[in-house]
């Protein structure tokens, strides 16, 4: 009992006091120093501010936690003095395994930067979030933009849940515009919730596939189709492209039946060769179209802000399960219905109930 009521309030507490924090006041000297490599469009700081928000420790967490309000709060002053111009251009970029994601990115970002932009890339990655392992692999996909001074690229985190790492991709997003990059891709694959987590953080969610028999098409999920602004058929090249021709036509067909996300956007299904270049530069005029369409409409800003709201919900689903894990007895408690649910001594539904109401007990014993 004793360690019960030690470690409910210290949980609790942990919590209240790092949601005080304001965006001014006092900050941790670690943070000031970032905030600083940050302003200064410093690739190191922007690492190691990422490293942070990602990391599970206490005392980074709350520094994190700083850091991540002090950008924001920064970020609304740049908003009110320039609008939505300040915004950066937040792209979501999804596709099965072998679609061309990395020779796509690394093609399209090489142009943007020759154009002067600065590009950053994250990954969401669910088979890092789960097993460890990885269906986006590591930053030597893209050897040339790694080695870009004006580009920078970020794997998705080795660790944690799915919910933990969109979290900390929120987070990454805002502080690569902190550091000065215009442009912020976020890759992720096709494969589980990902794509919605993801559709769910940009401005413009893109699906990029490889041309194919259809079956592709039989298969994908209609849901990521309904949220997609943009369908990019890749490797329309050499012997690829009538097969590319035939995607771009059974998705033109199959778009006509799908509500479209925005009245104003109905999304275009473009051919690219991300080895030859071709379409790239068409494919960065209609993201410029889209952006100044969903301007004109007020959409871009209503989006930004329910990107903000999906964002608190995360940290809030988040910090509940964590408060839950950590309430002593839980563990085992938990445990204990797992089994029983699977061997069907229990329904899911009751299990879940009576784990509902063990918390909620240990919650109050502990006041
Ligand atoms: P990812 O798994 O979606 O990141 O796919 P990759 O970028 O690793 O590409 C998978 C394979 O497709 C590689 O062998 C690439 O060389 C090839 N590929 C990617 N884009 C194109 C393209 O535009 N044309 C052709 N012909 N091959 C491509």
């Amino acid at each position: 009992m004793a360690l019960l009521t030690k470690q409910i309030p210290r949980t609790l507490t942990a919590l209240s006091r790092s949601s005080s924090f304001s965006g001014s006041g006092c900050l941790d000297h670690t943070v000031t120093r970032i905030l600083e490599g940050l302003r200064n469009g410093q690739r190191a700081s922007l690492a190691e501010a990422i490293t942070l928000v990602e990391t599970s420790h206490p005392k980074k967490k709350e520094q994190a936690k700083q850091l991540v309000s002090q950008v924001l709060h920064d970020a609304r002053q740049r908003q009110y003095a320039l609008g939505t111009k300040s915004f950066s251009f937040r792209l979501g970029l999804s596709g099965p395994p072998g679609a061309g994601k990395s020779t796509f990115i690394e093609r399209f970002g090489k142009f943007l930067t020759s154009q002067g932009h600065k590009v950053a890339v994250l990954a969401v990655d669910p088979s890092s979030a789960t097993t460890g392992g990885s269906l986006l692999g590591d930053k030597t996909r893209m050897p040339e933009l790694t080695t870009d001074k004006n580009a920078y690229i970020r794997p998705s985190p080795s660790r944690g849940h799915l919910g933990g790492v969109t979290r900390s991709t929120n987070e990454a997003v805002v502080l690569c515009e902190a550091a000065g990059y215009d442009i912020v891709i976020v890759e992720t694959v096709g494969v589980g919730q990902s794509e919605f987590s993801v559709a769910d953080m940009v401005d413009m969610f893109t699906l990029l596939i490889p041309p194919g028999g259809g079956d592709e098409l039989q298969g994908l999920k209609r849901g990521i189709m309904e949220m997609s602004d943009l369908i990019v058929v890749n490797k329309s090249d050499g012997d690829l492209v009538a097969a590319a021709h035939r995607m771009q036509y059974e998705y033109i067909s199959a778009l006509k039946y799908i509500r479209s996300r925005n009245k104003q956007w109905k999304a275009p299904v473009k051919r690219v060769s991300s080895v030859t270049g071709e379409g790239i530069e068409e494919l960065w005029e209609i993201l410029q179209k889209y952006r100044k369409t969903m301007e004109n409409s007020g959409d871009f800003l209503s989006r930004r802000q329910t990107q903000q709201k999906s964002w608190m919900w995360t940290h809030l689903n988040e910090n509940l399960m964590s408060v839950f894990m950590q309430t002593y007895g839980m563990k085992q408690i938990l445990k204990e219905r797992e089994r029983q649910v699977m061997l069907g001594m229990i329904s899911p539904g009751d299990a879940a109930d009576s784990l509902l109401q063990e918390f909620l007990k240990t919650i109050n014993q502990s006041k």
